[in-house]
């Protein structure tokens, strides 16, 4: 399986870090050994002294498909889900300046938390999905799916044109605003709606 991850998905996140807004979806992947599953301990790296959380949708790919028009989008998941992509930020700032690939700052180990799922039919409108992260027991970032500037749908399109989903892949749909630094002892949280999806300490 692959992980694949939107870029500036949303107006006010692409502000808060003085990124062009995206008129094409950005997209980026992790490999299967960034994820971190079951709510485990996630130990900050080393080699960043800025490691960020962003809280994102994921979507789990159910079927094989290639070139798949935005309107068949919806037949090739039934579930959504909660993860963090934890960002380098300090490499990430770095990378960008120098035109490098991200990997260094987003593909890393444990960097893809991945919460539970819930069916599509249990979430009703995914065009209007209001999602959350606390840390150390407050809200830091409060998204909706409505803010997204590629719904899941024509981020499926597009991806689809370069790169063949398969079973079990998942996309990271982009974060809202309110990405900041992870430090040691923290505790988030993850919400859909009132639905906790994962609840793990950074160490
Ligand atoms: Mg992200």
């Amino acid at each position: 399986m692959k992980i694949i991850c939107i870029g500036r998905n949303y107006l006010k996140h692409a502000r808060e870090l003085e990124n062009d807004i995206p008129t094409e979806p950005v997209f980026f992947m992790k490999p299967d050994s960034a994820l971190l599953l079951d709510n485990r301990h996630f130990y900050i790296p080393s080699f960043s002294n800025d490691v960020h959380y962003e809280v994102e949708l994921v979507i789990k790919i159910n079927r094989l498909g290639k070139t798949i028009e935005a309107r068949y989008a919806h037949r090739y998941y039934d579930e959504v889900g909660l993860g963090v992509d934890f960002t380098a930020r300090d490499l990430q700032r770095q990378l960008i300046e120098k035109g490098l690939p991200w990997e260094k700052a987003k593909a890393f180990d444990a960097s893809a938390v991945l919460g539970g799922f819930v069916p599509k039919e249990e979430l009703g409108d995914l065009t209007n999905l209001e999602f959350s992260l606390r840390k150390n027991g407050e809200v830091v970032q409060l998204g909706n799916s409505k803010d997204m500037i590629f719904s899941v749908d024509t981020i499926i399109e597009y991806i689809s044109k370069f790169v063949t989903l398969k079973i079990g892949d998942l996309i990271y749909t982009g974060t809202p605003a309110g990405v900041g630094p992870v430090e040691i002892n923290d505790h988030l949280e993850g919400f859909i709606g009132e639905k906790m999806m994962f609840d793990f300490l950074a160490k």
